[in-house]
């Protein structure tokens, strides 16, 4: 598999339960290297930016609200097969769908506050990266 970069956030449920270190334990236990990282909060604004493919959809306004609601831990990950990876260690969308054993069902709230964001293929994990990281930001781990 190459080697592939993704743009994960620890959403603010998750900030806000102390469970930034449980989630990034579990990426590290997979195998998935931090390439670069921030906490930050989040304004209306620039959730609105990220989450810009979604300005039609119906959840789009509570969505980037719940986004700036607090804190964020941003990491972009480096590994084999990441982008899948971390999907895969996310689990769906809805907590109440997700596999035992997902984040987002052992962790998650509810189909909003589901603990994680991961990017879905390579283009968008490139977009999603530069939205955040600099290249300077951005340390090679392979
Ligand atoms: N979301 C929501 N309601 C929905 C679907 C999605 O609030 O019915 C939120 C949820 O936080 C999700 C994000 O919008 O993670 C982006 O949705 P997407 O379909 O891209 O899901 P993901 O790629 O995060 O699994
Ligand atoms: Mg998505």
């Amino acid at each position: 598999m190459a080697t592939e970069r993704t743009l994960a956030i620890v959403k603010p449920d998750a900030v806000a339960r102390n469970l930034v270190g449980e989630i990034l334990r579990r990426a590290e236990s997979a195998g998935l290297r931090i390439a670069a990282a921030r906490f930050l909060h989040l304004t209306k604004v620039e959730a609105e930016g990220f989450y810009a493919v979604h300005r039609e959809r119906p959840f789009f306004s509570d969505l980037t609200d719940y986004m700036c609601s607090g804190p964020v831990m941003v990491v972009a990950f480096e590994g084999d097969g990441a982008i899948a990876t971390w999907r895969g260690l996310m689990g769906a969308t809805d907590p109440a769908k997700a596999e035992p054993g997902t984040i987002r069902k052992d962790l998650g709230v509810n189909v909003e506050q589901n603990s994680t964001h991961g990017s879905d293929a390579p283009e968008t994990a490139q977009t999603e990266i530069g939205y955040f990281f600099t290249a300077l930001d951005q340390v090679a781990r392979n």
